[in-house]
């Protein structure tokens, strides 16, 4: 996995200057980034294993889940998630609002506490999602391979796009699809430094818990819920966003790919399963397009506006949402 760090990142760094080049290749073919990303995924399953046996253990031996255990995993998956969703996802990623360096810098730093690869590879992979949108290059489409090649079936299609792809897709180069992240230095430390905020996503609810319950179990405890569990219900949501909001729900807008929106996912995900409005306006810091789609992301994107640590939030219009409206059905018929 360092090679990841020291290829995927620290290659491009050296290679990229800021004005793109045009023979710069969108994914990366090395051997050992292949196997770093294998590792990484390795990693994540071995934590989620972990999580779910500690947890068990610990149940059985007298120390089952109470208020504190939940509190803590409900704090840790807010927040690392919010570095995700409001972060990497809606300022990195598509770059939907402005934000003050430190707002910028805490989000980069929650969002890599989630384990899902660096801010940079994170933002580049999703860049060449919404580029090629369920059709030859996507990483995670559940309609189609990266090669552009069939599934035998859907349920093959929804394993890949759920949590298959991780082990096997395509490496994004970020020369490519994230320079302008690479051309700050700040930016380029935070993301250097991933292990440490990996680490320090497990160290904190250990601490916390150790620190409220006075023991060690308290301590462990922390660990499974604020780390371990944390880890593995965040990585099911956005697994969720890469297969099944692309074949289950409504299509309220036409995004030109098969995502969907769903209300059931709404608060689990932090307002991410809005997932066909994100794709028919990807720019838009704000998914609440309709009076029942609840958005938490985007609530607190709004008070970091109201405070003035973010602006220049680049909301639809009126027009633009009337251009896009499907038929009030939200018909899953519907193609693109
Ligand atoms: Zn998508
Ligand atoms: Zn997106």
């Amino acid at each position: 996995m360092t090679e990841i760090i020291m290829e995927s990142i620290a290659r491009p760094l050296l290679q990229a200057s800021p004005v793109a080049h045009p023979r710069v290749p969108r994914t990366l073919s090395s051997g050992k980034l292949k196997r770093a990303q294998r590792l990484h995924s390795q990693a994540v399953v071995v934590v989620i294993l972990l999580g779910i046996s500690l947890a068990i253990v610990l149940a059985a031996l007298g120390y089952p889940p109470g208020r504190i255990e939940l509190g803590i995993f409900l704090v840790s998956t807010v927040l690392v998630g919010l570095g995700g969703s409001v972060g990497f996802h809606r300022h990195f990623t598509h770059r939907s609002f402005k934000a003050k360096t430190p707002v910028r810098v805490a989000l980069a730093i929650l969002g890599s506490m989630a384990m899902q690869g660096t801010l940079f590879f994170w933002v580049a992979l999703h860049r060449r999602h919404h580029e090629h949108g369920d059709e030859t290059g996507d990483p995670h489409s559940p309609h189609i391979r990266e090669d552009g090649s069939a599934y035998a079936s859907r349920l093959q299609g929804v394993w890949h796009s759920y949590m298959g792809w991780t082990f096997s897709h395509e490496v994004p180069n970020a020369a490519h699809y994230a320079k302008d992240l690479l051309a700050d230095k700040v930016l380029s430390r935070v993301n250097r430094l991933y292990f440490l905020w990996v680490f320090l996503g497990l160290a904190l609810p250990t601490l916390a818990g150790g620190l409220l319950k006075g023991t060690w179990a308290g301590a462990l405890s922390g660990l499974v819920w604020g780390g371990f569990l944390r880890i593995f219900f965040w990585h099911n949501m956005i697994w969720y966003i890469t297969s099944l909001a692309h074949v289950i729900g409504r299509r309220d807008f036409r995004s030109g790919d098969l995502s969907t929106n769903s209300v059931l996912m709404a608060l689990p995900t932090l307002g991410e399963s809005w997932h066909n409005n994100h794709h028919a306006f990807p720019a838009a810091p704000i998914l609440h397009l309709k009076w029942y789609q609840f958005d938490f992301s985007g609530l607190i994107i709004r008070i970091l506006a109201l405070l003035g640590l973010a602006w220049d939030l680049k909301e639809p219009s009126r027009q633009m949402l009337r251009d896009k409206a499907q038929d009030p059905s939200g018909s899953l018929s519907g193609t693109k």
